[in-house]
């Protein structure tokens, strides 16, 4: 092989992986971080919380959480049971501290303590006071610089919209992505390559990975990495033929990944004998459908309720926005539910839906009801005829959910009943009655965050093959590998999570810690 550049680690992708970079540069290892796109920061960057959920961390102890490593993994093991090993499950609830620990040793990190309570309320040992969650600390543009604020990727409304970024105050996954590029221009041994793709692997004679094929500027470079790659490149989610290929449900048109994941580090990893899982599965949620067609992860509703092409509610509206969009898609596979669904609710707030986080900012009402996506009629009668509904089902959900919210219980779906459902009411029933009209209906669909199956990797995130053997010289993190948390999200900065620590990992183990 005729290399034309040699270091000692590859990191792939800079979204939470950055952490992986960041780590190997400070152990004093040569490191090369390519990015393929335009921009640092992938799906991580777009994330306005930019949150991880790592318990026990010290902001966390600081901040007085009444919780124990016990208590975390009891939680963990209890929503995510068996279909992960014990294992990386394990070593995601202990070591999420240690890399809190880690990164506060370096004053470039901050990180604040932001209540969020677990996703599954009932489950034993879940913290319902929200301990387990931290966020980075905003980052000033004095601090961070306006060339390299330039470079990170998001907010949404950019990408999207083109709305430009305001980089005043870089927050949530934008500062996290400021703070470790921040911290890796200390390192005179890490470089930086934006516009630079893996496309492949190259493995020794012995099936170990000894470097890789970027493409850089449209033209190929060989890379020799004396210790090891790390590919936390993200998901596939923006492929729809891979999508297709492995059953994903949902459509590319509809994830919030950006462009770039397109799942070339996965592919490479495959073609080297990686062994994948979970490839069906992404973090999933519902999606509020704009304009242009796609529907967007939407959350924080402060009314309405959703129902389906029968005109009956069918699922908890206020559930964590992955166990809705699980729900939905059972619901579909079994038939009972088709897209799109609509949420209906009455004109307490106005026209527009009372989803307070959109992610990608609503537009002008006008080309909502232009593109047939948000009805408004006298009567629940009339609005069932905009929508296709029947009337009379319409009329009976309705009446049957406000005599709910007057009893204070959801008898059917237990809205309320946990305490995400109450996050965003303050504690209080998120049941708010549909009586004052004139009735609004607005279209959803399903969205996801990004796919989340991938490479099987052991504790060390080191990537295993078919017969469970590691692939010497190759790590993999974050939405690259198949997720630690399997088929459930169990709390908010499980995914941001996975990127950061096994990335982390990855870097201490090839340095030798
Ligand atoms: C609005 C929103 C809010 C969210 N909030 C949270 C939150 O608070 N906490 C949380 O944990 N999760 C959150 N999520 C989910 C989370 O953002 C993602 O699941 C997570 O960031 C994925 O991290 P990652 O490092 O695996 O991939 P990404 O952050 O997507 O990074 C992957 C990077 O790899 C690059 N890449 C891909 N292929 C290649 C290649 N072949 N060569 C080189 N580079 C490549 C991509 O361009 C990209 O920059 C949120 C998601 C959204 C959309």
């Amino acid at each position: 092989m005729d290399w034309n550049e040699e270091v000692d680690v590859i990191a792939v992708g800079t979204g939470g992986g950055l952490a992986g970079a960041y780590t190997a540069a400070r152990e004093g290892l040569r490191v090369a971080v390519i990015e393929a796109t335009e921009k640092f920061g992938g799906t991580t960057s777009y994330s306005g919380g930019g949150g991880v959920w790592f318990p026990v961390n010290p902001v966390l102890v600081a901040a007085g959480a009444d919780d124990s490593i016990e208590d975390a993994h009891e939680y963990f093991h209890a929503v995510v049971g068996d279909r992960t090993s014990k294992d990386l499950q394990e070593t995601y609830v202990d070591r999420g501290r240690t890399v809190i620990e880690y990164l506060l040793e370096d004053p470039v990190f901050s990180f604040i303590a932001y209540p969020w309570p677990d996703y599954f309320g009932k489950a034993p040992k879940a913290k319902l006071d929200g301990m387990r969650h931290v966020v980075p600390a905003p980052l000033p543009l004095d601090e961070v610089g306006e060339e390299l604020a330039s470079k990170i990727r998001g907010p949404l409304d950019n990408d999207r919209l083109g709305v430009p970024a305001d980089n005043s105050m870089l927050i949530g996954g934008r500062a996290l992505v400021g703070r470790f590029l921040m911290g890796l221009a200390k390192y005179p041994n890490a470089s930086l390559h934006l516009n630079t793709a893996l496309v492949d692997l190259v493995a020794d004679d012995d099936g170990n990975v000894a470097g890789a094929i970027v493409e850089r500027d449209g033209e190929r470079v060989a890379i020799k990495a004396n210790k090891g790659i790390i590919l936390s490149a993200g998901g596939f989610e923006q492929n729809q033929e891979l999508r297709t290929k492995y059953g994903v449900p949902g459509v590319a048109r509809d994830t919030m990944g950006p462009w770039g994941n397109q799942g070339k580090a996965l592919e490479a990893a495959q073609a080297v004998g990686a062994d994948t899982d979970l490839l069906d599965q992404a973090w999933w949620s519902p999606g509020m459908t704009h304009p242009g067609g796609e529907s967007a992860f939407a959350l924080w509703f402060t009314g309405g309720i959703f129902v389906n092409q029968d005109g009956n509610r069918f699922v908890n509206e206020s559930a964590p926005y992955d166990r809705l969009g699980r729900d939905i898609i059972r619901q579909m596979d079994e038939g009972s539910v088709t897209l799109p669904y609509w949420m209906i609710y009455d004109d307490k707030e106005g026209e527009v839906p009372p989803c307070k986080a959109t992610n990608v900012s609503m537009v002008e009402t006008e080309k909502y009801v232009d593109a047939g996506l948000w009805h408004t009629a006298d009567t629940l009668e009339e609005l069932a005829a905009k929508i296709g509904v029947p009337a009379d089902a319409l009329v009976a959900t309705v009446e049957r959910f406000n005599k709910f919210v007057a009893a204070g219980a959801d008898d059917d779906f237990g809205r309320g009943d946990e305490a995400y459902d109450r996050s965003f009411t303050e504690g209080q029933s998120p049941l708010v009655s549909i009586d004052q009209g004139p009735f609004h209906a607005a279209q959803f669909g399903i969205s996801d965050l990004g796919t989340k199956g991938g490479l099987r990797t052991d504790t060390k995130a080191r990537v295993l093959n078919a017969a469970g053997e590691v692939i010497g010289g190759l790590y993999a993190a974050g939405n690259t590998m198949a997720a630690v948390s399997g088929y459930v999200y169990p709390g908010g900065g499980n995914p941001i999570g996975a990127s950061v620590l096994f990335s982390h990992l990855a870097a201490l183990d090839i340095a030798g810690k």
